[in-house]
């Protein structure tokens, strides 16, 4: 399986060149962290040139603070635009697939339907555009967040995600597995077997089960030989991206993830 990473906290320009000197396939370009606002026609022309030059393929991640369920129309609108903005953005670079979240609902656990019944027309409506740009929407699955708080994910359940994919009409309504969240929900391996077949992009990263921590593999206690084993099983092509920060930390947990695929030959 081939190895990318995302570009955290590097610029994509500097990921793709950190990807091709270590041995990484890919990068997902973050605009959380890199803002849309940052790219020029100019930047984006020199950035797919980059790309083919080191043989780095690229997918977009929108920042994951953008709520599709937002409450407030004038507001919800604005995130549309910035959706097609972001669906435009990886059509130009070439991107292989754009990685969502779905956003959140805050107030009473009970009325969460709510907002789930906003994302599923938001993203419904940016599927007319994924489909005319040909942009694979990759819908990533997220942490459950406590009971007793007052901000609940959407997406963050597998029953959820396959009633909202059951709704949406496109071949281009996608998955992104993210790992560490998985582990902290129903597990891993439910999820890869859920949504093999809509799987494009996958998240690496470890935690305790409890939480979102974003740790290197390893640190945490994730059964990476059963994930790692699942995923080559049902899904060879799709590069195992890590979602972490630290430099040094990418690099020692590409050994592992390699050292375990090479022992499941
Ligand atoms: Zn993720």
């Amino acid at each position: 399986m081939k190895m990318g990473l995302m570009s955290l906290p590097r610029t994509p320009e500097e990921s793709i060149l950190f990807a091709k000197e270590n041995g990484f396939n890919h990068v997902e370009v973050d605009l959380f962290k890199h803002p849309l606002e940052r790219f020029s026609t100019e930047r984006i022309k020199k950035i797919v040139k980059l790309s083919e030059e080191n043989q780095v393929s690229l997918s977009v991640h929108t920042p994951y603070s953008m709520n599709p369920a937002e409450r407030f129309s004038t507001i919800r609108e604005a995130y549309k635009l910035y959706f097609l903005k972001a669906i435009e953005f990886t059509s130009a670079i070439n991107g292989k697939w754009l990685t969502i979240h779905l956003g959140y609902h805050i107030g009473f656990p009970r009325d969460k339907f709510k907002a789930f019944k906003r994302t599923k027309q938001f993203i419904e409506e940016m599927l007319v555009h994924c489909d005319k740009k040909k942009v694979p929407l990759a819908i990533e699955n997220v942490n459950p967040m406590p009971m007793n708080g007052e901000l609940f994910y959407i997406g963050d359940s597998i029953a959820e995600l396959k009633e909202l994919f059951e709704s949406w009409n496109s071949e281009y309504a996608k998955f992104c597995l993210d790992i560490g969240h998985a582990h902290t929900a129903e597990g891993v391996v439910q999820y890869v077997n859920a949504f093999k077949d809509k799987l494009v992009g996958i998240h690496v990263h470890d935690n305790h089960g409890e939480q979102d921590e974003h740790l290197g593999v390893g640190e945490g206690n994730i059964d990476w030989k059963t994930v790692l084993h699942s995923l080559k099983k049902v899904k060879n092509d799709v590069p195992l991206n890590l979602e972490i920060y630290d430099d040094k930390l990418k690099i020692k947990s590409k050994n592992i993830i390699e050292k375990i695929l090479e022992e499941t030959e």
